[in-house]
Order: C-alpha cells, then sequence, then structure tokens
C-alpha cells in the first residue's frame, strides 16, 4: 500500500487520508507501509515526523536522507558513510551510535584502525535497540597487509568479522596493493628493530582469494584501495570478480582527475577518503595550508549557506564519488549529512578544481 503524506511548514506531517492540511507545503512524500507496519520513506530528500504507530521510523525516515549509488556488481552503496580511522576506543562506540542515529547507514572500518571492536559495540547497541537492522547497515572493512598470502586472507577477515560482531561485509577492500610480512601477530608488521618487511606477493593472487570470500559469502562486494591506474587494470585483466571501488585519497588539494576518470571508464566508482584533508592525522603541520580554512572555499560555501565541510562533502558528490568523512562530534557528524539539498553549479567546481596542488597528498605511507 503507498499512501501519500504532506510535509508542514513547521516540520510535522500529516496523512493525505486526512483533510489536507491548510498550511500544506507543496512536497508531497509517498509512504510504503509494508506488512509489519513499519513505515519506509521513497523519497530521499525530505525529513518528515511520522504521526501513525510503528518503531524506528524517524530513524528509517532520516537513513533515507542519504542516497545509495548502484555498484558494477548490482549492489548498492550510501554515497556517504562515516569514516572511523583516529577514532580512539572510548570515543567510536559514540561516534558510530550518534552516525546510525542520525541516518548514517554506511561505516568504513579498517582492523589497522584498532578500533573494530568498539565499533562493532556500536553497530550491536543500534541493532539491540532497534533504531537499525543489519540489513539496513553497509559495513565496510579492509583486508590488511599482513593477510596478503592467499590462505591467510579468510582469516584476516574472520577478525574482522568477529570484532565487528557481524556474519558478513557489505564490502571488503584490499587496503594496499603491497603485502607485509606478520610480526608479533594480526596487524603487527613492525619486526624487533622496528622494520617493517613487503613480501612479493603479488596482489593478483591476493585479489583471487578475495574472490572466493565473495562465493562463500561472508562478503557481499570486493574492492580495493590506493591502487593506482595500472594496478587497478592488472586487477582487470586477471579476475573474475571486478572491484566495485578504489578507496583512494581525494581532495581539491589532491584532485584525483586522472585516477577518477580512469576508474568511472572501467565502472569503478571511486571512494573520496580525507575529504577533508585529514586535519587530526599526527603529522599534520601547523603550516601547512588548512584546506577547510581555504578562502576559495570559504567564499563557496558563503555563496550556498553552507559550511565549508558541506562543500568538500558536495563536491565529491557532485563528481560520482563516494565519501567517508571521519568525525567523533555528534554535531558534526549530522552537519556532514545536510549536503543532498543543494547543488553546486558548475563554475563553483571548475574554480575548486584549481585548487590542486602537486604536494596535495597527505595520506602517505611510509616504511
Ligand atoms: P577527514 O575525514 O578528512 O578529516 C577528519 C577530521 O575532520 C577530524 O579532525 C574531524 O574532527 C574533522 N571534521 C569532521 N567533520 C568536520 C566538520 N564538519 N567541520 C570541521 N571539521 C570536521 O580524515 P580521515 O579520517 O583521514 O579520512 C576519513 C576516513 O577515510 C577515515 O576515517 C577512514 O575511515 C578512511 N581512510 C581510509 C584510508 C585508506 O587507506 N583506505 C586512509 C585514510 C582514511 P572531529 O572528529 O573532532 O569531528
Amino acid at each position: 500500500m503507498t499512501l501519500p503524506i504532506f510535509l508542514l511548514h513547521n516540520g510535522s506531517s500529516a496523512l493525505s487520508s486526512s483533510a489536507a492540511p491548510e498550511k500544506a507545503s507543496r512536497h508531497l512524500v509517498y509512504i510504503k507501509a509494508n506488512s509489519t507496519s513499519c513505515l519506509t520513506v521513497r523519497s530521499e530528500k525530505l525529513r518528515v515526523k511520522l504521526l501513525t504507530h510503528g518503531q524506528n521510523r524517524i530513524e528509517e525516515m532520516a537513513a533515507a536522507e542519504i542516497p545509495s549509488v548502484k555498484l558494477m556488481d548490482g549492489t548498492s552503496i550510501p554515497v556517504l558513510g562515516l569514516g572511523t580511522w583516529k577514532s580512539k576506543p572510548g570515543e567510536v562506540k559514540a561516534a558510530v551510535e550518534a552516525a546510525i542515529s542520525a541516518g548514517y547507514r554506511h561505516i568504513d572500518c579498517s582492523p589497522v584502525y584498532e578500533n573494530e571492536a568498539e565499533v562493532g559495540d556500536a553497530i550491536a547497541a543500534k541493532i539491540k535497540d532497534g533504531t537499525v537492522t543489519r540489513e539496513k547497515l553497509y559495513i565496510v572493512s579492509k583486508l590488511w597487509q599482513t593477510y596478503h598470502e592467499p590462505d591467510d586472507v579468510e582469516a584476516g577477515l574472520k577478525v574482522t568479522l568477529k570484532d565487528l560482531q557481524v556474519e558478513y561485509l557489505d564490502l571488503y577492500l584490499m587496503h594496499f596493493p603491497i603485502g607485509f610480512k606478520q610480526q608479533s601477530g594480526h596487524t603487527s608488521a613492525r619486526d624487533a628493530n622496528n622494520q617493517i618487511i613487503t613480501t612479493d606477493r603479488d596482489y593478483v593472487d591476493t585479489w583471487k582469494a578475495m574472490e572466493k570470500l565473495v562465493e562463500k559469502k561472508l562478503v557481499r562486494s570486493i574492492g580495493v584501495s590506493n591502487f593506482n591506474e595500472k594496478q587497478i587494470d592488472r586487477i582487470l585483466e586477471n579476475c573474475t570478480i571486478k572491484p566495485v571501488t578504489n578507496q583512494v585519497e581525494c581532495h581539491p588539494y589532491f584532485n584525483q582527475k586522472s585516477l577518477s576518470d580512469h576508474c568511472a571508464n572501467k565502472g569503478i566508482i571511486l571512494t573520496a577518503y580525507s575529504p577533508f584533508a585529514s586535519p587530526d592525522r599526527s603529522w599534520a603541520s601547523p603550516d601547512e595550508p588548512k584546506l577547510l580554512e581555504d578562502p576559495a572555499l570559504v567564499a563557496v560555501a558563503k555563496k550556498y549557506n553552507k559550511t565549508v565541510a558541506n562543500i568538500l562533502l558536495r563536491y565529491q558528490i557532485e563528481r560520482g564519488h563516494i565519501t567517508i568523512p571521519k568525525s567523533v562530534s555528534p554535531d558534526r557528524i549530522t552537519q556532514n549529512k545536510h549536503i543532498f539539498d543543494f547543488k553546486m553549479e558548475p563554475s563553483d567546481i571548475s574554480h575548486i578544481e584549481k585548487l590542486n596542488r602537486p604536494d596535495g597528498r597527505v595520506v602517505l605511507m611510509s616504511l
């Protein structure tokens, strides 16, 4: 059954079967009542508050505000997710819970962030309190470099599944195209001399082992991270299952134009990590240019009556990217979601493209 409802100017709403309220705006939202009398919203734009009974309606509505995009394997991914790198134990549980309550469904994780168990506690708590079901969440994690040997790949995933307290992942990424020799266990790669030893295992072999995880239904989709164009092409030439995304650093100081075009031509959607240029990374220098304070972006933000953070995220969406900003602040988590109610003019996008810098990359891997 599909029911139209009117959204009132004051944010409340009424089913249209009641007398159409005088002050109803022209916005009409269609809601579908399913067999469990829970309501799902088809509109991805509007925040509505239902007057009818049933649990979790408001959270389901909020979730509907973050659109999803179809990946080449036929699955869908919410275009905005919550990043969790540097989110400290003691903070990350509250952050993930706040994000899920605010309507985020996509959570980006990795065992090397050393907080997956706490992320798992947050996921379990939000499923338990009825805010979401596992099926409504989109959980991403990554194969760390100490698990690149094909025989180790499933073991690496199993640690993540246990920590996240889930039976399967929606998306599993190869974190980097290089393997590390495992030292004292799990993600640890430094030997007694504090050295990291890389392995010569071909990432194509590792990819083939990841494909088996899809066959075993332990993960729904697989992708890569920090891959360049040549590495993407080698995977495509040798794979049975194509990577659905390449998760890489991307923001106006390092806009990845060529890689983004290359991926798009192959049907691979780029996921932009560090969309704010990762200002809380430990090696940030006080003298470096600060993306969130860039005068050109401040001017664009003023024009649209948005924050610079909103502009940086909307910039990714307009380019057809997925993006995963990190925050542990409930206010910022909510603010970062308010990017689907405006569109930037092409001239503003071109203006932002010009901020690209040769030294713009901030997430560098040093061994
Ligand atoms: P980021 O998202 O660019 O920036 C995070 C920083 O921005 C934090 O200091 C956060 O502070 C602040 N922030 C968040 N929202 C804000 C807002 N509205 N206004 C002002 N400041 C705001 O950095 P990132 O953590 O490097 O990247 C995001 C995610 O991408 C990571 O967490 C991780 O999940 C993923 N990632 C993946 C890789 C990879 O190799 N695949 C590498 C790096 C990152 P508060 O927390 O205090 O709000």
